[in-house]
């Protein structure tokens, strides 16, 4: 029965100190997944975008050698979709290289940015020049040699050289997207793991101490609230309360039990005599005395300060009387351990028909110990 309330409040407020930094943690290591895991979702959308783009590229540099075979001059339909397609086709290149009106937020990596304009094969200046060439076709005149020439130019082009290029960029596009997606995933693996790890030390040197602490505290409270600081015995209130229970029980079972009253013998004289300390010292020793003797379903408490009650239930008169006497014996035997000598006596009442309630069977014990003092103390009666 030990409250050490000044290290144990510091103990509390480390612990609600490290419980409050520990929520924060968990709760910002949360909200950072929550982010990561939005930015895997845009990245893989505005990459999604640009693979589509840039297949896209691909699709309509065919479309353009194809329209090219059909077109037959100005006002012909073909001619018509052949230049829109042109148009898309260049819009489509400008946002591919400059993030332009397509919405996406979107660079071109080094990588990319070296396939598109460094070297003598670069893409973009090749998607241009098949743009002039496209465009040159439109204006040349209908059934010329000159357009025939343009259109094979235009074709030759598609096929050989802007096909493979584009087939190109559309890889390096995916297999960027999918290494930064990939990069993003385990960043938020790493952010999930430390988050476990955040919690699970927190319960293990948060929780769990705390859990301890309020058990430790709940145990000695009750402790303290039900027993006697200085014999460690029953205190009145909770001895009282549990004898009315087992009064009770006795009675409407019709089980013999035996009340006992144990009042030292000139306790006055041993405080003044040897001390209050050596007082106390004695009635520690009494109360061993008297644990040694009962068995764990007998009830004892202490009651005032050198008087103790004891309930022995399913006993007879004669055993209850026996008890008594060992307990007795056992206080009055001469010691050699510096303590002084003290004797008891003990008044013995049996629970009878006349008893309605606790404090009759009691007042009768009472009564007895009255009769023991009086005939010399250092004795039993009944
Ligand atoms: P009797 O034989 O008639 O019982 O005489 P007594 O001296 O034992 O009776 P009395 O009631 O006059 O004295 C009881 C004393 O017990 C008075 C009080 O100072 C002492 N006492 C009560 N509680 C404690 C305690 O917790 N520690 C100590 N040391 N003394 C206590
Ligand atoms: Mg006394
Ligand atoms: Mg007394």
């Amino acid at each position: 029965m030990n409250l050490d309330i000044t290290s144990d409040r510091q103990l509390a407020q480390r612990l609600t100190i490290g419980y409050t930094a520990g929520l924060f943690l968990i709760a910002l290591l949360s909200i950072s997944v929550h982010f990561l895991l939005d930015s895997v979702i845009a990245q893989q959308r505005d990459f999604g975008t640009v693979v589509n783009i840039a297949g896209r590229q691909r699709m309509l540099s065919q479309r353009i050698a194809l329209l090219a075979q059909d077109a037959t001059g100005a006002g012909d339909e073909d001619q018509a979709l052949l230049e829109s397609a042109i148009n898309l086709m260049e819009r489509s290149e400008n946002a591919i290289v400059r993030g332009g009106d397509l919405k996406i937020r979107h660079q071109l990596s080094d990588l990319a940015h070296a396939y598109y304009f460094t070297g003598p094969d670069a893409l973009d200046p090749q998607v241009r020049l098949y743009l002039a060439g496209a465009r040159a076709f439109l204006k040349t005149a209908p059934d010329s040699a000159e357009r025939a020439a343009a259109r094979r130019a235009l074709q030759d082009k598609a096929r050989s050289g802007l096909l493979p290029a584009l087939d190109g960029a559309v890889t390096i596009f995916e297999q960027e997207a999918n290494a930064r997606v990939d990069g993003l995933r385990r960043a938020q693996m790493t952010v999930l793991l430390i988050l476990l790890c955040a919690v699970a030390l927190e319960a293990l040197f948060i929780f769990r101490p705390m859990v301890r602490l309020v058990s430790r505290y709940t145990r000695n409270l009750y402790e303290m609230a039900t027993l006697d600081g200085l014999t460690g015995l029953s205190n009145r209130r909770h001895f009282m309360e549990n004898a009315d229970r087992l009064f009770r029980i006795s009675k409407r079972s019709d089980v013999a039990l035996a009340a006992m009253i144990l009042d030292l013998d000139h306790f006055k004289q041993i405080n003044d005599v040897h001390g209050h300390q050596a007082g106390d010292d004695v009635l520690k020793f009494f109360s061993a005395q008297i644990r040694g003797v009962l068995r764990s379903s007998d009830l004892c408490g202490r009651t005032g300060g050198e008087e103790f009650a004891i309930l022995v239930p399913s006993v007879t008169q004669e055993m209850a009387k026996e008890i008594a006497e060992r307990i007795r014996v056992a206080t009055a035997t001469v010691r050699d351990d510096g303590l002084p000598e003290v004797t008891v006596s003990i008044g013995i009442a049996m629970l009878g028909d006349r008893d309605k309630a606790l404090d009759d069977l009691l007042g009768r014990a009472d009564t007895a110990l009255y009769r023991a003092k009086g005939e010399g103390r250092n004795r039993i009666a009944l």
